[in-house]
């Protein structure tokens, strides 16, 4: 082992904190690395490969995709481009769709779409957004304004203006946030990054009246919670409010690049021809492969699976709750993101799952572990994680580990 890793250490920016492996192969929900040890994943490139590694269904259509059309401007129509948002329309509260490659991509068009919305309709006045503190919306400018998280703003201010920040789940700080000058609020309905926090139903329903009273847009950031992540296609369906913006990524097209921002009709009729564009967005073999996840998840058993099996998650987390009710502070999540919240350090835990049970898992906030395995993860995998984690918490602080 080392060499693909020394190699990335000369030559990679050292923006991330790796793991020491490098994985060369993947398969459902299992990662081999360079010397074919097998890893249980988790992870799933965080909420990204919602079918597993290498499905053969992907495979094969990304294959005959890129055998077909790899990539055409947006000057010209294309069918995947089409039938997917053909699919996320009929299949929510949307009528139009942008697509782009990534999160942030896709919430900078949502940013976008409010302030040109608002502007048109309403004059240059009315531009402010109000977001959460603790969220995470990206890592581009107008995307990381929007992030309520001041430690991903050091050292890279100033930020775009115009944005407010309220504490998640506060409907008093919102109702003071939100005024006639706001021209839209954006949440996440699980705050992911942030620490897997649910947002309340009578919050998002405020946030909902609020809007509509000051003429502001909804925007929800499903780029984690959506695709059937938490059981329902989209998260918001579970509170049975709309938005009027949503912006999808990660899970979308099941391990390739790909970004969507979905809008009302009259909403999006705000972006003309030539306000905005993406030379790679809604990429064919992107959208080919996004239209074999979306069939397979707009299944209702597929969903049904998803929620039983994020139900046995959830039970299991609950279970270590009770036996170490010192170390375990709370379980939460919905469907397949789940956060286990610790009283003390998280990281030894997930570096004991990583080194001694080859467990793929996050910790966000230091003292949360997040769990977002393919939404194909099995029964006995979730027992897999259980028995690991159980070992881990009887054995906390797991000093052995710590000094490896
Ligand atoms: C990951 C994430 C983003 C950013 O997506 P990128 O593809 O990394 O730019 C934005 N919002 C939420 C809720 C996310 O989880």
């Amino acid at each position: 082992m080392g060499f693909i890793k020394d190699l990335g250490e000369i030559y990679l920016a050292g923006n991330y904190q790796r793991f020491p492996v490098a994985f060369v192969r993947g398969k459902g929900t299992r990662l081999y690395d360079e010397e074919g040890r097998e890893y249980l994943d988790f992870c799933a490139g965080i909420a990204v490969c919602a079918l597993g590694h290498a499905p053969e269904v992907l495979a094969q259509a990304i294959c005959e995709q890129a055998q077909k059309l790899l990539h055409v401007s947006n000057l010209y129509w294309t069918e995947p481009q089409a039938q997917v948002a053909r699919l996320l329309c009929e299949n929510s509260f949307a009528d139009k769709v942008f697509f782009c490659n990534s999160g942030a991509e896709a919430v900078e068009a949502a940013l976008k779409l409010a302030r040109r919305y608002a502007w048109k309709n309403f004059g240059p006045e009315k531009h402010q957004i109000v977001a959460l503190e603790n969220s995470f919306h990206g890592r581009t400018y107008g995307a990381l304004s929007a992030t309520g998280q001041p430690a991903y703003w050091q050292g890279f201010e100033p930020l775009v203006p115009g944005f407010r920040h309220v504490p998640p789940n506060d409907i008093e700080a919102l109702q003071r946030a939100v005024t006639g000058e706001t021209c839209a609020i954006i949440l996440e309905p699980i705050l992911g990054e942030g620490g897997v926090i649910p947002l309340e139903e009578s919050f998002i329903r405020a946030a909902r009246e609020l809007a509509d009273k000051n003429q502001a847009l909804l925007i929800f950031d499903e780029i984690q919670t959506g695709v059937g992540r938490t059981g329902r296609l989209f998260a918001y369906e579970w509170y049975g409010i709309e938005p009027d913006i949503m912006m999808l990524a990660k899970g979308l097209a099941g391990g390739l690049p790909l970004g969507a921002m979905l809008a009302r009709e009259e909403v999006m009729a705000a972006l003309e021809p030539g306000t905005h564009a993406s030379t790679f967005g809604g990429n064919p073999v992107s959208c080919a492969a996004a239209q074999v996840v979306l069939k397979i998840v707009l299944n209702k058993d597929f969903l049904k699976e998803v929620g039983l099996k994020g139900l046995s998650l959830a039970q299991r987390l609950n279970s270590l709750k009770e036996e170490f009710s010192e170390l375990v502070q709370e379980v939460r999540g919905k469907g397949l993101l789940q956060g286990l919240v610790l009283k003390v350090s998280a990281s030894p835990v997930m570096r004991f799952l990583f080194e001694e049970k080859r467990i793929l898992v996050t910790c966000i906030k230091d003292r949360v572990l997040r769990f977002t395995p393919p939404l194909i993860v099995a029964y006995r995998e979730i027992d897999a994680l259980y028995e690991a984690l159980r070992e881990a918490l009887k054995n906390y602080p797991l000093k052995e580990v710590q000094n490896a």
